[in-house]
């Protein structure tokens, strides 16, 4: 009888957990015969999710079928609704009908969203860079703003946040806004504050040079149309509000049997099994482990992508009972984007400074242009051999 894996979400760990998977029956000699992959995803597409925040969104989305097409994965598109875990089956909506899929191991990679606290008006007028299809709306938003809609207020002044401020003066002077006004808030007192030190004087640098506003102190209290209120009572008249403050973990999550952390993540073994539970697996942004044994994973593509290597390697040893991968990662990085003006690299999770400004923005460019994404051929090996479980050298440096 054929087994099935059953991977949910094709995003950084789903795509890589199912060519993972495939390498390794391929490697095992094992056919699709007697071990089945298959991948649920909502979309067609693996959404090169980080670079959400640019101008231009062409080439962010990979066609699922390029990749899992040459490697023999099915892909199933529909919408995972439900996980029952002792009948070991998948809940989820597809051509207007409910369906199930039974399993006999899972991996759950369905990511997180964008946090969105009730606060009045921001669901209806916020806009976002969390999905594809949400940028495109605010591109498309920003194209069809007048001359007197020039302020944009960014909220939240993480690294999503940062990003999306930083490239929003550019965006808009290409919309025609000779004077754009970009206004970038956070609870914290210091935007960038959490980067550290040396990180933090480069983003005031970059700020400045492009002209954005930070405004530490802020709690928005509502937003509308026209701008948002701010619990001073202060009023920020802006026609284009950009939510950027917190994830969460898919609230899937919740349909495990097992205590998730304050974010909601699951938490799982370093062989990527869900802590306690014999048939289920976690990777990416819904998962956490500590990934050196002392710090914990964080919510991003640079764990995200071994997580699903391993994920999908360690799945098919514990089906075909073979001993599994753990995972460490001993380095950890931050590059992060500061538009025109360059980016900045930290090293570690002191995050010291290794460079900045346009030798930071060519580390910036290749890793969101060139080696996050999964191969392109269409060559069954190149795919395959791509998602070999082990762990990448840090991102190349220059300066
Ligand atoms: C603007 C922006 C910039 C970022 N910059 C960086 C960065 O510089 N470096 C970094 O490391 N990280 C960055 N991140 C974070 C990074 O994008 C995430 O950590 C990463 O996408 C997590 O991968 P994942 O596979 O867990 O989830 P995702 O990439 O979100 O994939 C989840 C998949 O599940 C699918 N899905 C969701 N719900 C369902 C459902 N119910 N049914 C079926 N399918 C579903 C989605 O369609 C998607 O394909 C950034 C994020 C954003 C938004």
């Amino acid at each position: 009888m054929t087994q099935r894996i059953v991977v949910l979400g094709a995003g950084f760990a789903g795509l890589w957990s199912a060519i993972g998977a495939a390498r390794a029956l391929d490697e095992l000699g094992v056919g699709a015969e007697r071990v089945e992959i298959v991948v649920i995803d909502k979309t067609a597409w693996h959404s090169i999710r980080v670079r959400n925040y640019e101008a231009d969104l062409d080439g962010t989305r990979v066609g699922l079928d390029s990749v899992l097409g040459p490697i023999g994965v099915r892909r199933l598109e529909g919408e995972v609704t439900g996980i029952d875990v002792a009948g070991r089956t998948v809940a989820y909506d597809a051509n207007g009908a409910s369906q199930s899929i039974a399993y006999d191991r899972l991996v759950f990679a369905l990511g997180s969203r964008l946090a969105h606290p009730p606060i009045p008006g921001l669901a209806a007028h916020a806009f976002d860079v969390d999905t594809y299809a949400a940028a495109s709306r605010l591109n498309a938003h920003i194209a069809r703003l007048g001359p007197d809609q020039s302020t944009v207020l960014v909220v939240g002044g993480g690294l999503t946040g940062i990003e999306a401020a930083t490239e929003m003066p550019g965006k808009l002077r290409a919309a025609g806004i000779a004077a754009p006004r970009v206004i970038l808030a956070d609870h914290a007192a210091r935007i960038g504050a959490d980067m550290g030190a040396g990180a933090l004087a480069v983003i005031e640098e970059a700020l400045g040079a492009l002209g954005v506003e930070p405004r530490g102190g802020v709690s928005v209290a509502s937003v509308d149309a026209e701008g948002a209120t701010l619990a001073t009572g202060e009023r920020i008249a802006a026609a284009t509000v950009v939510w950027c403050a917190g994830m969460q973990a898919h609230p899937l999550t919740a349909q495990f049997p097992v205590e998730r952390d304050r974010l909601g993540r699951l938490p799982v073994e370093p062989s990527l099994k869900i802590k306690g539970l014999a048939a289920e697996f976690a990777a990416g942004d819904a998962a956490w482990f500590l990934v050196d044994g002392v710090h914990c994973s964080v919510m991003s593509c640079q764990h995200g992508r071994p997580m699903g290597r391993f994920a999908g390697h360690n799945v098919v040893c514990d089906l075909l009972d073979r001993p599994m991968l753990p995972l460490r990662i001993d380095w950890y990085t931050t590059i992060l984007d500061l538009g025109p003006w360059g980016a900045v690299y930290t090293e570690g999770w002191d995050r010291r400074l290794v460079s900045q400004g346009s030798a930071a923005k060519r580390t910036k460019e290749i890793i969101n242009r060139e080696r996050i994404y999964p191969p392109r051929s269409g060559n069954r090996r190149e795919i395959l051999d791509a998602a070999a479980p082990t762990v990448q050298a840090p991102p190349v440096r220059f300066g």
